[in-house]
């Protein structure tokens, strides 16, 4: 890494000649220039230390490259993951693409800064199978210091993810207190790479803003999905008089609300959409 940034600041490409379990060797990307890197690996360490370096280019430099073979979508995203460290998550591809052809001279399409944003927001985030992993932890810590609080994990018969809710204690004590019985449901798209649908349940407080009761991610909305939620609803607020839930006109939704919530009441909008966002 240390050389590939080198390599990015001097404004040169270098590629290897020889890799092996103790041995690195570079050389020069132009044949005839002499500019080359030896290093070794140290006994009883995984440290490689340079033997030989010879830092002199016999080559022009002069020509720019449009690429920089070094400029490898692993490599950027370690230079740009402090972007992402604070809470800028909105440092854009557009971005990249300017900020790396102003530091480093190198010019990369939109699509490859997509991929070094990836890797950055990887190394910070770890990647969706590690934060799958965390899941269960995740979420029996949100039960323990959140008392009240209903979550559910359910994977498929491969172990893998399926469903999962989640609704706050201090929602659901809101809500059967406070708030008025009205619960709009509704699902939206999740963007990132993995996909899925978010459920959501809320109602409305008396100043008129959205209360959120609980939230679950689903496959998609369907059928399983829909009775899989609403099921994890019943158990989080229990039995709720004149209740009534507002949704849109997917039928999947009325046919798990009368399986569920049977006395409720229901009313359907085109414009919950509106509502969740
Ligand atoms: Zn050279």
């Amino acid at each position: 890494m240390k050389l590939h940034l080198y390599a990015l600041k001097k404004n040169f490409e270098f590629k290897v000649k020889k890799s092996a379990k103790n041995i690195w060797c570079t050389v020069c990307v132009d044949d005839k220039c002499k500019w080359r890197l030896r290093a070794t690996k140290l006994v009883n360490s995984n440290m490689f230390e340079v033997r030989k370096f010879f830092g002199e280019h016999t080559c022009s430099l002069d020509v720019r490259h449009k690429d920089h073979r070094q400029a490898s979508p692993w490599l950027i995203g370690h230079v740009i993951r402090r972007k992402f460290e604070g809470d800028d998550v909105n440092y854009k591809p557009r971005s990249i693409v300017k900020d790396m052809s102003l530091s480093y001279g190198v010019h990369m399409s939109y699509a490859k800064a997509w991929r070094c944003r990836e890797h950055a927001l990887a190394y910070i985030r770890g990647t969706p199978e590690s934060s799958f992993q965390k899941l269960p932890s995740f979420l029996y810590m949100m039960e323990q210091k959140n008392p009240g609080t209903v979550t559910h994990l359910q994977m498929d018969n491969e172990g893998r993810f399926k469903y999962c809710f989640m609704a706050l204690g201090v929602s659901i004590m809101g809500f059967k207190t406070y708030i008025r019985p009205v619960i709009c449901v509704d699902g939206t798209f999740l963007t990132t790479r993995c996909g899925g649908t978010l459920l959501c349940a809320m109602g409305q407080d008396a100043n008129k803003q959205i209360y959120p009761i609980a939230f679950s991610v689903v496959d998609s909305e369907n059928n399983d999905s829909w009775l899989y939620f609403l099921l994890r609803l019943k158990e989080a607020i229990g039995e709720v008089e004149n209740l009534v839930f507002v949704s849109d006109r997917h039928t999947s939704i009325a046919s798990a609300l009368t399986k569920f919530f049977p006395d409720s009441h229901l009313i359907h909008t085109q414009f919950t959409h509106n509502l969740i966002r």
